[in-house]
């Protein structure tokens, strides 16, 4: 992939796979590998970036370290609203989409759809071969999106349909018309397996026998739907769960993923590194629930929401003043005009105005039949039943249109949406008394190390109060999760493997604090290697350098793991650089939900040497002159937790950064809005 190239690809993988025997199309094995590697690897070299859109399996579409979205419009609704999902996320300027089900794509086939797209001017191109055009190989302009959204939203689903709305230029690919066959089938598969020419190169299209090879497929189909089910009960199971087929998908996805991080060392590994290996493997819930609008206050939009109504319903006046027609006045000079009657807020003028008539109108009033234009009253002169108007007015001033704020039939807001207060009003301004959104997503944490003592108990010798758990509780409330406080673990096998199994079978996420520090870790990995597949890192930065990340499962269900540190300030570091993102993407969330990094001299000298990401805690302050400037707060020690109390925002001093001088200029993150 070039990053250079201003085009994504959009692998279409978002059907049941039902005449598949229910296995995704893309997962289906073919010469030794999935349909999708195949499909991918013919892509991947004509466009920029991938994304592929699936409504099931996404842990096994994730093994490309690349994007994987689920439909918005309904699961499994064809095509259609998979290229409504890939152009809705892609930030390129066009789109190429392709089946998941064509390991033999042409390798030219973006260049040759850019060209004409290009040379024509259209919309959209789409391949075709004789007189048989494929829809699903075709080449978007991105601003199409508003075009389908609107499509979608008046019921539409079939992909020949829109393109008939639409400008569209074919192009021609009879050179290579096999390229575009696909597969339905299992025999189709099979018999594909079969056909190669002597030079290895493929020929599609013929027919051959199916009988035993068909059934050589067909078992490898049903190994793959072993492969992603979920593995099954409990203690006894999970030795054969650690063995078998299911643990090998998950941990390919990880191992996968950090195959793909240039020069990726566990033991060294850059802050930008650990945060790509996370997104990558997020896999985020798509359950929704209906709830009241108040309370879809803090949560994520779980569908579009399409306005039923134009709002405002009526044109109405901006300004309180006269209504009046614009035709009737003079260029020069005032214009007298007849007061006709009037109109306020909820109450309209019930007649019509006639020639030089003119209606006395207050704001949020309703346009009266005839009248175009509203006349602010401090530049009004009244006489009686009579008003002056002088001249200079443009026609349609001071009013507000119907449907100005939101038009009928136009998407208001998009599922993966946060709901702020903006939205909910703009919800209740359609009249909606209910809202779509995603189920909340459970959180287990608990705090591990036999030193911990409970608030409320005296301290005996060598204890600490267990603080993590406090701060742990308060950085989810906030972020809105369903939180499972699972309490101090001690550091004994039996009772972690119990406390990991529990949390693995009921949650979203698992974190813990404590435990993955070298002197620690050997234990808890073996562990984590039993339950699942999680990876033990030395982060290059400080506070916050060992951390634990991956996926465990139990009963059925598996849960993203984040072992966090033990040290009060790098829990806190750590989450907010690692964990608070993907918890949000997990929610759901669609939106960049990185924070900004502001610039601002820094008053302190810091020591700092190359090769790490630091997180000073900083107060941003404004000086004498009411400029703003940051100084680090007193001991850094990543035990001193009252550095972050102290604080407002964290110094970012970057991984090639050296020492910091009084006046340089620093990155803060504040921490308004990141707690
Ligand atoms: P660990 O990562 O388990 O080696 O812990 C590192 C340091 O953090 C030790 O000094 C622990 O006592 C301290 N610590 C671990 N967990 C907590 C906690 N829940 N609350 C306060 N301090 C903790
Ligand atoms: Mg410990």
């Amino acid at each position: 992939m070039s990053d250079s190239k201003p085009i994504t690809g959009l692998i279409l993988a978002g059907g049941q796979g039902r005449r598949m025997g229910g296995v995704d199309k893309g997962l289906q094995i073919f010469r030794g590998k999935r349909l999708v590697d195949h499909v991918y690897e013919r892509l991947a070299p004509q466009v920029g970036g991938i994304i592929i859109n699936a409504n099931q399996n996404h842990d096994a579409y994730k093994s490309f370290g690349v994007r994987v979205i689920s439909d918005a419009i309904g699961n499994f609704a064809g095509p259609l609203a998979g290229l409504h999902a890939g152009l809705s996320v892609s930030r390129r300027p066009y789109l190429a989409s392709v089946p998941c089900d064509s390991p033999f794509l042409p390798e030219d086939l973006v260049e040759r759809l850019m060209a004409r797209l290009n040379e024509s001017g259209a919309e959209l191109a789409v391949a075709k071969t004789g007189d048989q055009p494929h829809p699903v190989f075709c080449l978007a302009r991105r601003s199409v999106l508003d075009h389908l959204t609107n499509f979608l939203k008046g019921g539409g689903r079939k992909i020949d349909a829109w393109y008939a709305s639409l400008d569209v230029v074919e192009v021609d690919f009879d050179d290579e018309a096999g390229a575009f066959s696909n597969i339905n089938t299992r025999e189709e598969l099979a018999n594909l397996e079969d056909v190669t020419t002597e030079e290895g190169t493929t020929e599609v299209g013929t027919t051959l026998e199916t009988g035993a090879r068909a059934a050589t497929v067909a078992a490898g189909a049903a190994a793959a739907v072993e492969r992603l089910s979920p593995p099954p009960g409990d203690a006894p199971a999970r030795a054969s769960w650690s063995a078998s087929p299911a643990r090998a998908i998950a941990g390919d996805a990880l191992e996968r993923i950090l195959s793909c991080i240039d020069d990726y060392d566990p033991n060294a590994l850059k802050v930008t590194s650990a945060r790509e290996v996370i997104r990558s493997f997020l896999a985020p819930v798509a359950t929704n629930e209906k709830v009241a609008v108040r309370a879809a206050l803090g949560r994520v939009l779980g569908e579009d929401i399409i306005s039923t109504l134009d709002v405002p319903a009526h044109d109405n006046s901006a300004m309180d003043g006269y209504a009046l027609r614009h035709a009737d006045l003079k260029t020069a000079g005032d214009t007298e005009l007849r007061l006709a009657g009037s109109a306020f807020a909820g109450r309209q003028f019930a007649g019509k105005l006639g020639k030089r008539e003119c209606v006395r109108i207050m704001t949020g009033a309703v346009m009266p039949k005839g009248a175009d234009t509203v006349v602010i009253q401090e530049i009004v002169q009244t006489e009686g039943d009579n008003i002056r108007v002088p001249a200079g007015q443009k026609k349609g001033q001071n009013r507000r249109l119907a449907g100005e704020d939101l038009a009928a039939g136009k998407p208001v807001l998009m599922a993966g949406q946060p709901v702020g207060p903006a939205e909910l009003g703009l919800i209740a301004s359609l009249g909606l008394a209910e809202v779509t959104v995603r189920r909340r997503l459970r959180v287990a944490f608990f705090s591990t190390g036999d030193e911990l003592a409970s608030v409320g108990s005296a301290l005996k010798q060598g204890e600490v109060y267990d603080s993590n758990r406090y701060t742990l509780y308060g950085m989810l409330s906030r972020l809105g999760c369903d939180i499972i406080d699972m309490g101090v673990v001690r550091d004994d096998p039996a009772s972690l493997e119990r406390a990991l199994k529990a949390a693995a079978a009921d949650a979203d996420a698992i974190i813990t604090s404590g435990g993955v520090s070298v002197g620690e870790a050997d234990f808890i990995r073996e562990l984590l290697g039993k339950l699942g597949e999680v990876v033990f890192w030395k982060i290059a930065m400080k506070p916050g350098r060992p951390m634990a990340f991956g996926k465990i499962a139990h009963a059925g269900n598996e849960a993203h793991f984040f072992g966090l540190p033990g040290n009060p300030v790098a829990v806190m570091v750590t989450f907010y650089q690692f964990v608070r993102e993907a918890l949000l993407v997990l929610s759901g969330r669609t939106d960049d939900c990185t924070l900004p990094l502001l610039q601002v001299p820094c008053t302190s000298s810091i020591k700092k040497s190359p090769g790490r990401t630091e997180f000073q805690r900083g107060l941003l302050a404004r000086g004498e002159r009411g400029r703003w400037s940051v100084c680090a707060t007193g001991a850094q020690g990543s035990g001193v937790l009252r550095s972050m109390a102290e604080a407002n925002c964290f110094i970012v001093l970057e991984h090639e950064r050296g020492s910091v001088k009084p006046g340089d200029l620093v990155q803060v993150q504040l921490f308004h809005g990141l707690v």
